[in-house]
């Protein structure tokens, strides 16, 4: 066993009102400089949607992440073998272009209250950051779904409808049916980062001690191999720094114990913080499972901070006692492997991200309620088993987050489920103490956890939400050399020595 430490967000979709403070809380912090314009660390995205670079979900048209090819987990970037994959280092196809994020821009207040007197009211022309140039149209935007609405000319572009029938599909995009809902995205500190394994200067690392991927900024040549390699596209080219640059993860926030700005900011306190212990030495066979096996590989590299032999080995490894005890309260602990609630950003792209989604439920009363008039019989209604007459169909949230296993989605949709028919009984008391037992037992709860899924994801308070051990790395003499940095990179965002896991070249 090879234990490392991992710090992991979670997101509870039913919550996100789609307000996008937490990119704006982001970009305030580290993508306010020239050439980080049209970067969104942190990006929400309307679903069904084109996404942000458009349409970064198509792997086919990208190329990013891994496949398994001979038995063998390999880049999908690496065509042929290696070295002619690096001999076109200097032209690679697969990129996103500035059209395909969105050209930056400003507006020209200034005109405003400058503009001479005149017939018509002034307005805010506007301007191009590239160019400086004023633009006559606005033709794209980081958030270009949300502003159209979810509508079908973008919707019916997610890839994520691949598999659906036509009448599935109008549910999610025909105009006055049309649904939608939010899907936040931050760089998911993958177990097997293809950026870290792509880069030919070994500038990408993963840091042993609590698994933030990190870009130094010193070795980075621009190749942009991170940028093409990372299936949700998410280290972007500073073209003012010449370097590639990606989220952090809030770093100099969380080795004080406090939470990532957008996790601090958001209105919807959909996010929370925890850590996770895993085992370092199974990541290639966890990889290389097939699509619909990799949420539950990636629950079972997922070691329990509570056994007593993981805890000695932890310790043997050099993770501290603060960290091994913030492992055994972590809500991204208990929402993915304990309650199997949560679940990864594609996994199938096989980066084993350590980020996870709750699936969102509340259609499913929605497309109930509507099947009844409207009304809400609770001696006869069954909401518990309509889970497949949802508003969102399981198909497309099984494409988004479970590798297209569909039992994964229902098994997490019926917990949450349970939880609400729970607290209806308690709260309203119009549901049989029978219909409360069999939803609880039939999806795997107990009453407890009915109460601490409720908890968490209705009442935590910020400390109950965001469990983040302090680094003291002054402290680390003892620790395992590999679960160290040495040194940080002239601007603050990279290391000197390098966790090589992952590593191709
Ligand atoms: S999401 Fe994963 S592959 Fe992409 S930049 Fe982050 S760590 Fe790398
Ligand atoms: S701040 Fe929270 S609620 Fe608002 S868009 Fe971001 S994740 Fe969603």
């Amino acid at each position: 066993m090879d234990i490392r430490a991992q710090l992991s967000m979670s997101f509870n979709l039913d919550k996100c009102i789609g307000c996008h403070t937490c990119s704006i809380s982001c970009k305030n912090i580290w993508t306010t400089r020239q050439g980080a314009e049209y970067m969104w660390w942190n990006n929400v995205e309307t679903k069904p949607g084109a996404g942000f670079p458009l349409t970064w979900e198509d792997q086919e048209r990208y190329r990013g992440g891994w496949e398994v090819n001979n038995g063998n987990l390999r880049l999908k970037l690496i065509k042929g073998n290696k070295l002619r994959t690096l001999a076109s280092i200097f032209f690679q196809p697969n990129l996103p272009t500035i059209d395909d994020y969105y050209e930056p821009f400003t507006y020209d207040y200034q005109n405003l209250f400058n503009a001479p007197a005149g017939d018509d009211q002034p307005v805010a022309r506007p301007k191009s950051l590239i160019t400086g140039e004023f633009m006559e149209k606005i033709a794209l935007g980081p958030n270009w779904d949300d502003d159209f609405g979810g509508s079908p000319l973008y919707g019916s572009n997610d890839p994520n409808l691949k598999g659906l029938s036509d009448s599935q599909k109008e549910m999610l995009t025909k105009f006055h049916k049309l649904f939608y809902f939010y899907v936040p995205r931050i760089c998911n500190h993958c177990l097997n980062p293809a950026c870290v394994a792509s880069c030919p200067s070994g500038a990408l690392y993963k840091r042993g001690e609590d698994g933030i991927v990190l870009i130094d900024q010193d070795t980075c040549r621009a190749w942009r191999f991170c940028v093409s390699a990372c299936p949700y596209k998410k280290p972007f080219y500073n073209w003012a720094t010449g370097k590639s640059e990606k989220c952090i993860f809030c770093y100099p926030r969380t080795e004080t114990g406090q939470p990532n700005a957008c996790a601090h900011a958001c209105v919807g306190r959909i996010r929370t913080v925890g850590a996770l212990l895993y085992d370092a030495e199974r990541i290639e066979e966890i990889a290389k499972l097939p699509d619909d096996k990799l949420v539950d590989g990636m629950r079972d590299i997922i070691l329990d901070p509570s056994d007593p032999n993981v805890i000695e080995a932890a310790r043997k490894a050099g993770i501290e006692d603060n960290w091994i005890a913030a492992a055994q309260d972590s809500p991204a602990y208990n929402l993915f492997k304990k309650w199997r609630i949560s679940m990864p950003h594609h996994p199938e792209f096989r980066t084993l991200p350590m980020n996870f989604y709750v699936p969102p439920l509340s259609p499913i009363l929605h497309q109930a309620k509507a099947d009844r008039g409207g009304l809400f019989d609770p001696e006869t209604d069954d909401f518990f088993n309509e889970i497949d007459k949802m508003r969102i169909p399981v198909k497309f949230l099984a494409n988004l987050m479970s590798g297209g296993n569909e039992s994964l989605i229902i098994e997490s949709l019926k917990k949450q489920m349970a939880v609400r028919i729970y607290w209806r009984q308690k709260r309203v008391g119009d549901v049989g103490e029978g219909a409360v037992k069999s939803a609880l037992s039939s999806s795997g709860l107990t009453a407890q956890d009915a109460e601490d899924i409720y908890r968490l994801n209705s009442l935590a308070t910020h400390k109950e939400r965001f469990i983040i051990p302090e680094t003291h790395r002054e402290a680390k003499s003892t620790m395992d050399p590999r679960l160290m940095y040495e040194k940080r990179g002239t601007i603050g965002f990279g290391t000197k020595k390098k966790e090589t896991i992952g590593r191709q070249w």
